[in-house]
């Protein structure tokens, strides 16, 4: 019951003001409770500074919201060579972020410490509440709150990664693929929302995929579903950095793209391939037309099994924008069902922040607010 009454509560972080004031008969609507038992729980989280009366809002306290002082969420975004941090408020919308660039491959350790050291530096600047929970993705599939292959990850292989990071972060912790975090944030405030069913491929250092099926995540039997990555196209394929050959993340991720270009444009980054290719250089544009083709080759897959409302490109393949987006529809009706063939494909709003921002989102989600009314001190 206090599950459904914070979701209905915390739903619709980008729909503004209006939604942040609840009234008690409008928390019963919507979470099918009976208006004694709501009343009963409102009390309960109000005693426990998590809600707050809405001054001038109706009879006897009748419209709530969340308290300032209910606390923060975080939501960490670790990638090869970065790694992101933002603070939120228990409805997962966005107070403060960072972002900072890490050695690449780092240390699991090392890669915490940094992370905290931001986080730390975020709540200085806000009012003081308590941290309630932080999300954290990490660009490898997860099993349980683990890295399930260390070759995907070096440096977080054979780690507790929730433990460790509950360890140096202080708050609990929930450990999650980027790309899952990415799909959520897509769903929840990006271009697939308003779609029942999405699927999000982050194309960056490695290619990860995240699928939201009827309003909800899918995750698999082990979290480890939407691995398009590692769909084989050929199997006598380039060899991957998972072990087999012709996987898609051997012709379509971000280093691909960039070792096809060593020769003419060496140690460039994606972003000055792009600009390559805009400015008329036929190789550049070919090596990231490549790429497209492929992901969309793959695309045909997911969307024949799935059907999917829309496929979001995000990562820094979305750089690339129309380059990418035109080979990979191209890709895709090539080899999709009629029915699926003209599946929109599009390009992330959210960039970079998507994984970032859905972590915000995971952590508010995952606030046990239950515990806060059993006669804990909210401040503990
Ligand atoms: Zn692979």
């Amino acid at each position: 019951m206090l599950d459904a009454l914070r979701r209905a509560a915390v739903s619709d972080p980008l729909d503004g003001d209006e939604h942040d004031d609840f009234s008690q008969a409008r928390l019963a609507r919507e979470t099918g409770l009976a208006p004694a038992t709501v009343s009963n729980i409102v009390r309960d989280l109000t005693r426990a500074g998590v809600l707050e009366t809405v001054p001038g809002g109706g009879r006897r306290g009748s419209v709530v919201r969340l308290s300032d002082t209910a606390g923060y969420v975080a939501g960490l975004d670790f990638g090869h060579s970065h790694v992101g941090v933002a603070v939120g408020d228990l409805a997962g919308r966005l107070l403060a972020e960072d972002r900072r660039a890490l050695a690449p491959e780092p240390d699991h350790a090392r890669a915490l410490a940094t992370a905290r050291l931001m986080l730390d530096e975020l709540l200085a600047g806000l009012p003081i509440a308590p941290l309630r929970r932080v999300a954290m993705g990490l660009p490898a599939p997860i099993q349980g709150s683990a890295v399930g292959s260390a070759s995907i990850f070096p440096g977080w292989e054979g780690v507790d990664t929730g433990t460790a990071a509950e360890d140096a972060l202080g708050a609990p912790v929930t450990v999650e693929n980027d790309a899952n975090l990415g799909a959520v944030a897509e769903h929840r405030l990006g271009v697939a929302r308003l779609r029942e069913s999405s699927f999000f491929v982050k194309i960056s250092h490695g290619v990860g995929g995240g699928m939201i099926i009827h309003d909800r995540l899918f995750r698999g039997a082990t979290g480890s579903a939407g691995e398009i990555g590692h769909l084989t196209l050929d199997e006598q394929g380039p060899l991957c950095r998972c072990g087999s050959r012709g996987c898609l993340e051997a012709y379509a991720s971000i280093e691909t793209v960039q070792q096809m270009m060593s020769g003419q444009l060496p140690e460039a980054q994606f972003g000055e391939i792009v600009d390559a290719a805009h400015a008329g250089s036929v190789a550049a544009r070919r090596a990231i037309e490549d790429a497209g083709l492929h992901l969309g080759w793959a695309l045909a897959s997911i969307v024949n099994l799935l059907n999917p409302g829309v496929v979001v490109i995000g990562g820094t393949m979305a750089l690339a924008g129309d380059l990418v987006l035109e080979s990979a529809r191209i890709g895709l009706r090539r080899h999709a069902l009629d029915s699926v063939a003209l599946t929109p494909v599009v390009v992330s709003e959210l960039g970079n922040r998507a994984s970032l921002l859905g972590a915000l989102l995971v952590a508010a989600d995952e606030v046990d607010l239950a515990e806060e009314t059993s006669g804990t001190d909210p401040d503990d």
